[in-house]
C-alpha cells in the first residue's frame, strides 16, 4: 500500500550492526552528507545484533541526539537475517534501504537506488562493480554460487549478495525472512512477483573491524 498512513517517512535505512564500533561514527556522518541535501524525510534504523564491543553505547548516544535514529537491540547474536527482519518491522519509510554498518556500502549511492525505484521498480539491487573483498575466499565462491542459483531459480542478477538494496515498503510484508534467508532476498522478491532492477554501486574494503563471514 503506497499511501499507508502508518508510513510517516519518505525513507528508512535498515542497518544490521555486529561489533562495528569503529565504523559507526563515519557511517552516520556519510549518511547525513548523502541524504540531507536530498530533502528526504529519512530515519536510520540500527539493529544491534548482540554486539560485544561498544556499538550499542554509540547507538544509544546517537538515539539521544537525533530523533531520526531508531535502535533495536538483540540480547545475543542472531545473524544478519534476523537483523533485517527486526529492522523492517520498525521501518516507517515508504521506501526502505538496507546497507552494511561497516562502511563497505557507501551511503552516497543511496539516492541513486531510490531514483531507480521511481522508474517503476519494486526493488533495486546494488551491483558491486568493483567488489572489494578477497578473491579466493569470497569473490570466486560467490561467483560459483551465483551461477548455480541463477540456473536453478531463473533469477539472473550480476550481484545477489550486495546488502545495499532499496525496497518499496509493501514488498517487505511478502518477504518471509528466517534462518540465513537474507542470502535469497532476490529469489523471495522474484517469487512474490515483484519487479527488480540492478544498478552499479561502489564498494569499499573494510577499514575497521572484521568480516563476520568466510567462504
Ligand atoms: N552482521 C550482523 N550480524 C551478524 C553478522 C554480520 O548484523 O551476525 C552485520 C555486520 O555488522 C555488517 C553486515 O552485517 O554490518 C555485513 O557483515 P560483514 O561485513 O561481516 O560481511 P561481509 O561484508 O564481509 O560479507
Ligand atoms: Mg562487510
Amino acid at each position: 500500500m503506497e499511501n499507508d498512513e502508518t508510513l510517516s517517512r519518505d525513507l528508512s535505512l535498515v542497518i544490521p550492526v555486529y561489533n562495528e564500533e569503529e565504523s559507526l561514527p563515519k557511517l552516520v556522518e556519510e549518511i547525513h552528507a548523502a541524504l540531507d541535501p536530498t530533502g528526504l524525510d529519512y530515519e536510520m534504523v540500527f539493529v544491534d545484533d548482540g554486539s560485544r564491543d561498544g556499538s550499542f553505547a554509540i547507538l544509544e548516544k546517537l538515539y539521544k541526539e537525533d530523533n531520526r535514529v531508531v535502535v533495536v537491540s538483540f540480547r545475543r547474536n542472531f545473524g544478519q537475517t534476523a537483523g533485517f527482519k527486526a529492522g523492517f518491522s520498525q521501518a516507517k519509510g515508504r521506501v526502505v534501504v538496507t546497507l552494511d554498518a561497516d562502511g563497505q556500502n557507501p551511503p552516497a549511492d543511496i539516492p541513486k537506488l531510490v531514483a531507480k525505484l521511481d522508474d517503476g521498480y519494486d526493488v533495486v539491487n546494488g551491483w558491486r562493480e568493483n567488489r572489494q573483498d578477497g578473491l579466493l575466499l569470497r569473490k570466486v565462491p560467490s561467483k560459483i554460487a551465483n551461477n548455480l542459483i541463477a540456473r536453478s531459480t531463473g533469477v539472473r542478477l550480476r550481484d545477489r549478495g550486495c546488502s545495499l538494496r532499496a525496497f518499496r515498503h509493501y514488498v517487505l510484508d511478502d518477504l518471509k525472512l528466517y534462518g540465513e534467508m537474507h542470502r535469497f532476498i532476490p529469489e523471495l522478491v522474484n517469487n512474490a512477483g515483484f519487479t527488480m532492477a540492478e544498478v552499479p554501486v561502489s564498494h569499499r574494503a573494510r577499514e575497521a573491524g572484521t568480516s563476520k563471514y568466510g567462504i
